[in-house]
């Protein structure tokens, strides 16, 4: 068997401290899972179940620490905003996950960013379209080298924070996930099958906002490292 178009590449995150990677199967990511961003985007964080997008797994833009990376910014828009998130990876799958043992699937953890063309992605909510050309765009998910599970623990009470030009514009803590990473994972794993490979982005906190050519964004996770990127 041979394929009529040379195959693409597997999109894969770099492991710290490793040369080994891990291969991305999708891109999860969870709306609106910090009150206090939910209310700068305008809406009530009590009242609302959980909801989940996809990036495209070749959106994945390597942006470890030290050196970082540069992210090109994307045509089509002229409001593209950072968002700060921790993001677990699952080394396991299945559908129908109850919370108990939910954690079970997680591989390990990363630090990514969610970015963002808010003024399609705001174009797109008024008109009832989906929210592709605000979120699945090229290098709309930087993402630093993940960290095994059994090095780094839980992850439920730790710092997440981004600086843009060493100026503080995200700080919050993972403790107030509205819906706790078991909760994500159960509640997706009733919406899809999920498999080894997946990556879930599990929202930002407030302070959301955007960037310009030449910003330099450094932001992290407590015990998982920072990432930087440059954008260009
Ligand atoms: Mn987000």
């Amino acid at each position: 068997m041979t394929y009529v178009i040379p195959q693409p590449p597997v999109p894969a995150v770099a492991i710290a401290g490793s040369s080994d990677l891990f291969p991305v199967h999708r891109v999860y990511c969870v709306g609106r899972n910090y009150a206090d961003h939910a209310r700068e985007m305008g809406h009530d964080p009590d009242r609302e179940p959980p909801f989940f997008f996809q990036k495209s797994p070749d959106n994945l833009l390597p942006a470890g620490a030290p050196g970082g990376g540069d992210f090109p910014y994307p045509p089509k828009s002229d409001n593209v905003h950072h968002e700060i998130e921790l993001v677990c990876a699952l080394g396991g799958g299945g559908t129908d996950i109850p919370e108990d043992k939910a954690m079970d699937l997680v591989w390990g953890y990363g630090v990514g960013l969610d970015m963002t063309r808010r003024d399609l992605q705001g174009e797109a909510k008024k008109a009832g379209r989906p929210w592709d050309v605000g979120k699945a765009f090229e290098y709309a998910a930087p993402i630093a080298p993940l960290h095994p599970a059994t090095e780094v623990g839980d992850m439920g009470q730790a710092r997440i924070w981004l600086d843009v030009n060493n100026e503080a514009h995200q700080d919050g803590n993972t403790n107030q996930l509205i819906w706790s990473l078991p909760e994500s994972i159960s509640y997706l794993s009733g919406l899809f099958e999920l498999r080894p490979g997946d990556l879930i982005f599990t929202g930002t906190p407030a302070g959301v906002g955007a960037v310009v050519k030449g910003d330099v964004l450094k932001g992290g996770v407590d015990g998982l490292g920072d990432i930087k990127i440059t954008v260009v």
